[in-house]
């Protein structure tokens, strides 16, 4: 079988890249292992809501119509957001398709499949970037009395065993979860290593609102200092419930969750704690007040302060002085261990030689220099800080469907384009 362009994928940046294929009429196939928006229906837990309002999914040829743009979707209506967004895309595209194998042919690539080859000038890999839920080596030595389940796995509180709980990993996952278990009834112990402090609401704006507005979820790729560190930062400690509630340390402290500082080792039953606790989260708080400076400077120079609520900083996230560096399952009773240690891609079927020692496709804002015609969309900080949310892959797909048509024309002609 024959096309010109291949997408492996139908979430929401398969299908937005298929939106902008069709807009420059590229001949293409979507292909997706199981349903539209497959992840979301396959490896998240039912109780999760999406952290950004409901304004911000903005996609290619698409957006929010409904009533309550400040809400937050539900698993059940974020499935049928990018359903309804599939009917409109209307994507030349196979489900139930699962690609096996990728490689270059001498004049473009073999995507291999379940139903059998197709031959393409150039791939888009939308297949996500929260594939593989990360596992520490030290997962190992938990004692065989303690559960373990990582946050694919995880579905609700009741499933858990009557008992302790263990979350390591305090980023969006882990401190929602943290939430969850807690009021559960569940005592939960939270491992915190480096993390991002948000709240939901600042002068009366949701923080995603400011983020939008100041410019922020737009920074480029190619204009941050550091973007290896940029792309492996904990996401926002945020959730977005309807009654609008923070999730940071103070509120998970506030319900009864203990603090113990980043995981470090496990021996004899026996769990042990970084001593950096109260220097992360003097650091994250440090960081968070640095933002709302940045928000507040930028609402003073744009005449927006007379019309929010007045500045103010949040108390300082409450942590004792020494918290326990050693804790014994047993003793604690501590019966299941959530490990929110995030996720990573999985490209075991990619046999293109373009991954790094770690894993990670090398790219230069989703463009893969050394495979040209090869793509990638949908990973955190891929071109914009905002690449790997709903809002913000149609900006990505742009530019990169804009690059993609380039190189189909140039290469005719036997050139690779420049990025635009
Ligand atoms: C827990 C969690 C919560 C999040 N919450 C939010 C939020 O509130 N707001 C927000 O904007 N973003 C959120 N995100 C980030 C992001 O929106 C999601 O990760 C989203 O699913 C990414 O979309 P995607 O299309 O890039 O990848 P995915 O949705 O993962 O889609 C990739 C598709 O590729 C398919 N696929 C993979 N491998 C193959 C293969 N070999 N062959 C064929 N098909 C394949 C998969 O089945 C899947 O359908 C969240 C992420 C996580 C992990």
């Amino acid at each position: 079988m024959r096309t010109t362009a291949v997408i492996i994928g139908a979430g929401q940046a398969g299908l937005a890249m298929s939106w902008c294929l069709a807009a420059r009429s590229i001949d293409h196939v979507v292909l997706e292992r199981g349903e539209v928006a497959n992840t979301w229906r396959t490896e998240r837990w039912p109780s999760l809501t999406l952290l950004t309002p409901n304004w911000q999914s903005r996609l290619p040829g698409f957006g929010y119509q409904g009533k309550d743009p400040d809400g937050f979707r539900t698993l059940p209506e974020t499935i049928a957001f990018l359903e309804r967004y599939a009917q409109l895309v209307s994507p030349p595209l196979r489900t139930n398709c699962r690609v096996t194998s990728v490689r270059r042919t001498g004049d473009g690539y073999e995507v291999g499949t379940e139903e059998g080859h197709w031959h393409c000038k150039a791939v888009v890999l939308a297949t996500g970037g929260f594939n593989i839920a990360q596992l520490p080596k030290l997962s190992q030595e938990v004692p065989p009395s303690v559960a373990q389940l990582t946050t694919v796995q995880y579905r609700n509180p009741q499933s858990l065993q009557r008992g302790g709980v263990l979350v390591v990993g305090a980023a969006a996952t882990g401190a929602q979860l943290a939430d969850e278990i807690e009021r559960s009834g569940r005592p939960v112990t939270l491992a915190v290593g480096e993390h991002v402090r948000a709240i939901r609401t600042y002068r009366g704006k949701d923080l995603q609102w400011w983020m939008n507005a100041t410019g922020l979820n737009d920074e480029r790729y190619d204009e941050v200092e550091n973007l290896t560190r940029a792309r492996s930062l904990p996401s926002f400690q945020l959730a977005g419930y309807p009654d609008r509630r923070n999730i940071d340390l103070n509120a998970l402290t506030s319900l009864g969750a203990k603090l113990v500082g980043r995981l470090a080792g496990i021996r004899d039953g026996k769990a042990q704690f970084s001593g950096s606790l109260p220097n992360m989260c003097e650091l994250a708080d440090l960081k968070l007040n640095r933002l709302l400076k940045r928000i507040d400077e930028w609402a003073a120079e744009n005449g927006v302060s007379g019309a929010v609520d007045p500045p103010h900083r949040p108390e300082p996230t409450r942590v004792e002085a020494s918290p326990p560096l050693g804790l014994d399952f047993d003793r604690a009773g501590i019966r299941t261990i959530v490990w929110a240690t995030g996720f990573r891609p999985d490209y075991s079927w990619l046999h293109v030689p373009v991954l790094d020692r770690k894993g990670n496709i090398r790219h230069d804002g989703g463009v893969v220099t050394q495979a040209p015609g090869l793509y990638l969309l949908g990973l955190t900080f891929l071109r914009r800080r905002k690449s790997s949310l709903i809002d913000g892959v149609g900006d990505d797909a742009r530019d990169l469907s804009a690059h993609l048509a380039a190189y189909l024309r140039e290469n005719r002609i036997g050139r690779a384009p420049g990025l635009a």
